[in-house]
């Protein structure tokens, strides 16, 4: 039943049947009529919602920032529904922080506020946890009932609703709105809230969302150009000069800077840095009491909302409040800091924390390449000066010379104001040369006693390892008296002069500047002293040949006039006794000739020895003047049968082999090509090799001579089973006068001229001796000879 229609009338029963029958018709057209106009107006007002929210929908998703979107959604709010008192909060889930960061009261903005959700958001927090929309029709009456306090910003309003905003089933914010009359939204508001509640929880997700994705990009971007420009060069100095100007442009910060370490107790900002007014050089922190100082000791980066709040804060520019400062690490050693300054509160957030980090990191990747290389370079450097140092020392070998040098190419490797060369002689330490003294002619020669202690060059020869003095007086007090003195040296360096493992001496290096010297100039000074070491080992040992090859020079002059000396005598005797020999041989013929008058059998006997003896002898001065006197142009050599040669030499020989027992054998084809020879001198050959090969069979047995023809070759070879040669003599046999037995008490006769001769005629022939021979077995003497050519 919808209602009921009520006719009046001023007399009593004034309706009868029909009329009430009338009434009920018109009734029932009634209640029609008013349930179609019911109807309707539900319809308009649905239709009315409807287009509201296609409206806010239309409206709230056209916007793609956080902000905007916001304050779309309360203009709807206001147009739709007249609201005018409201707040959207958005949830950080992570943080566990509620942020409204739009609030408004009767039409007015209120400043943003920030709650932690789970602690002190109250209705709001409330809604976020359960995700549950919280609906109060009057708080008065209410309040006792709700499931958390209400937090209270202003004036108390009567009638609200807080609606959760939700997102795939995650609670991402709040919307509440709110009036100071009871009652305020009926089910038509709740409808149409609820649908902008859903509507605007999706288009503030989105927006977060592109923000989100555009401020990546944003940071990408920076990144990238930071690294392209940081990576541009190799030097230290251009990847933080170009990677604060690239920064500076894309972020128009106001003050930005790297800092690095000083002396351990300071950072000093690099020339590099950005907005500063004064120069680089003059900002320096101290690393105990400054944020970057906190930074660099502790690597974990900061950002500090107020600088004025941190009690270690090194006020530099008055204008800043706050900073944010990201460590630069090379590897895992942090060298510098980033550091980032502004002028506002609170002007940098994680997002910017992410950023500079990140940033920080290319940095240190692109410092630790320009270091690397730059260190590859000074150690090429390094490697050319002292290349080129040992290539100036090894280009003499005159010592003096070498310690000059040494001094001058010191100089370029490492600085000196003074320096000595000094050599170990006896445990003593002499002063052999020296440079940029004064009185250098007082110091050459000044001798260090190493068994002492108290003197630095002891130190540096026993542990064979460089010496740095910051101040060498108060460590050694001969250094402020005379000699010494002059030189004013402050800082010293000693360095071992070291070949292979011993140490020959060493390198001093003084400069006037105290703490002058590096372990880096200990570095350098050490690899160059090893040249410097070889450099000096090499002139003496160059200085002790040369005096060897003068002592081997005179030794051999002597030999060679002994030498002359005896061919003399040979020659003068030989000459000497040639006239009385052919006297004696004369008159022997004479006399067996009968010439002289008859003579008898015996006397035959003795004058027949007489002749053999003597023509032995004569040969034997033949042979001596011969020596050394084959020239090749007294051969006259032509083409001959070597057969020759050959058969006269044993002609002379049948008859003494047979008195020695000793068998003579020929092998000797008639076809053999024709040699180039002198047929006289060959036939000594053959005879002086036949007759050692008699005589030195003294038990008998078989001399076999055999010829054949190789190649180019002709080969005559005389085989004894004698009593053959012992290796060590057989490289000697060929040198005049050489005896296995030089002993006068010998077993066999001769003058050790013999094979000399064999070897000097064949060698005139351009052919060579060989002799093969194994003592207690026998010897084989070979003779080859070049054949003709025909
Ligand atoms: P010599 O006139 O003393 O024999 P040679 O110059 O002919 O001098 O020989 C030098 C030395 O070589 C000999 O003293 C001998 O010791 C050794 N010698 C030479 N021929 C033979 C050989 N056929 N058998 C063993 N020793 C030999």
């Amino acid at each position: 039943m919808l209602g009921t229609l009520v006719f009046y009338h001023n007399q009593v029963r004034p309706y009868n049947r029909e009329d009430q029958q009338f009434c009920r018709a018109l009734a029932d057209l009634a209640a029609v009529a008013v349930e179609n106009a019911l109807l309707h107006q539900e319809t308009q007002r649905r239709l009315r919602e409807l287009t509201a929210l296609h409206e806010v929908d239309l409206q709230i998703t056209s916007a793609l920032d956080v902000g905007k979107v916001l304050e779309t959604i309360a203009e709807q709010l206001r147009q739709v529904l007249g609201v005018a008192t409201l707040y959207i909060g958005l949830y950080d889930a992570e943080r566990d922080v509620l942020r409204l960061p739009l609030i408004i009261d009767r039409g007015e903005r209120r400043p943003q506020i920030e709650q932690i959700a789970s602690d002190s958001a109250g209705l709001a927090g409330w809604v976020v946890r359960s995700g549950q929309p919280l609906w109060v029709d009057d708080m008065l009456e209410e309040q006792f009932r709700l499931p958390v306090e209400a937090v209270r910003l202003g004036e108390a309003t009567r009638s609200l609703a807080v609606l959760p905003l939700v997102v795939k089933g995650v609670v991402v914010g709040v919307l509440s709105v709110q009036s100071y009359e009871p009652h305020a939204f009926d089910a038509g508001d709740r409808r149409l809230l609820d649908g902008i509640a859903a509507q605007a929880a999706i288009a503030i997700e989105n927006a977060r969302l592109y923000q989100e994705v555009t401020r990546r990009l944003a940071q990408t971007r920076v990144l990238r150009e930071v690294m392209l420009a940081a990576a541009s060069t190799l030097d230290f100095d251009q990847v933080l000069e170009r990677a604060c100007e690239t920064l500076q442009t894309l972020l128009r910060v106001e003050y930005l800077g790297v800092v690095l370490p000083e002396e351990g107790k300071w950072l000093r900002s690099h020339p590099s840095m950005i907005g500063y007014s004064a120069p680089a050089d003059q900002i320096r922190v101290p690393m105990k009491k400054s944020i970057c100082g906190r930074v660099l000791q502790t690597g974990e980066p900061m950002i500090v909302g107020d600088v004025r709040e941190v009690p270690y804060y090194h006020a530099g520019v008055p204008e800043v409040r706050s900073e944010l400062a990201v460590p630069v690490r090379v590897g895992d050693q942090v060298i510098g800091v980033l550091n980032v300054e502004s002028s506002r509160f609170n002007a940098f957030d994680a997002d910017d924390l992410a950023l500079y980090s990140a940033i920080a990191g290319q940095l240190g990747v692109a410092l630790e390449n320009a270091h690397l290389y730059q260190r590859e370079q000074q150690q090429r450097r390094e490697a050319e000066t002292l290349y080129r140092a040992a290539q100036a020392l090894t280009t003499t070998l005159e010592l003096r010379e070498v310690l000059d040098r040494i001094l001058s190419e010191l100089q370029q490797v490492v600085p000196y104001d003074s320096a000595t060369v000094q050599f170990l002689y006896d445990n003593q330490l002499q002063i052999i040369g020296g440079r940029g003294f004064p009185n250098l002619e007082e110091l050459l020669g000044f001798t260090f006693d190493l068994s002492g202690e108290g003197n630095p060059n002891g130190e540096v020869m026993r542990t064979r390892a460089p010496v740095i003095l910051e101040d060498a007086p108060p460590v050694y007090e001969e250094f402020s008296r005379e000699p010494h003195a002059a030189a004013a040296i402050r800082a010293w360096m000693g360095i071992p002069l070291l070949f292979g493992d011993r140490s020959i001496g060493m390198l001093a290096l003084d400069k006037r500047e105290p703490g002058f010297y590096t372990p880096e100039h200990a570095r350098l000074a050490l690899a160059f002293a090893s040249q410097a070491a070889i450099a000096v080992e090499n002139a003496r040992l160059y200085r002790q040949l040369e005096e060897k090859s003068a002592e081997l020079d005179r030794a051999l002059r002597e030999l060679q006039d002994l030498e002359r000396l005896r061919n003399e005598v040979v020659q003068n005797v030989s000459h000497e006794l040639r006239t009385p020999l052919t006297l004696i041989q004369g008159y022997t013929e004479l006399l067996l000739a009968g010439d002289l008058g008859p003579i008898v059998e015996t006397h035959k006997r003795a004058l027949e020895v007489i002749r053999e003896r003597a023509a032995t002898l004569s040969q034997l001065i033949y042979n001596l003047t011969a020596l050394g006197k084959i020239p090749h142009d007294t051969l006259v050599l032509h083409p001959i049968r070597i057969q020759e040669p050959v058969r006269r030499a044993l002609r002379n020989y049948r008859l003494v082999a047979q008195q020695a027992g000793v068998r003579l054998e020929v092998e000797m084809p008639e076809d053999l090509p024709r040699i180039l020879g002198d047929g006289e001198y060959l036939r000594l050959v053959f005879s002086h090799l036949i007759d050692n090969a008699i005589k030195f069979s003294p038990g008998g047995g078989l001399v076999c001579v055999q010829a054949w023809a190789s190649e180019q070759w002709v080969h005559v070879a005389i085989q004894d089973q004698g009593i053959g040669i012992a290796p060590e003599h057989l490289e000697h046999i060929f040198e005049r006068f050489y005896q296995v037995d030089g002993s006068t008490t010998r077993r066999f006769g001769g003058m050790g001229i013999g094979l000399s001769l064999v070897w000097e005629i064949v060698e005139a022939h351009r052919g060579r001796v060989t002799v093969k021979s194994e003592p207690g077995e026998g010897s084989t003497f070979t003779v080859t000879l070049p054949q003709a050519q025909e």
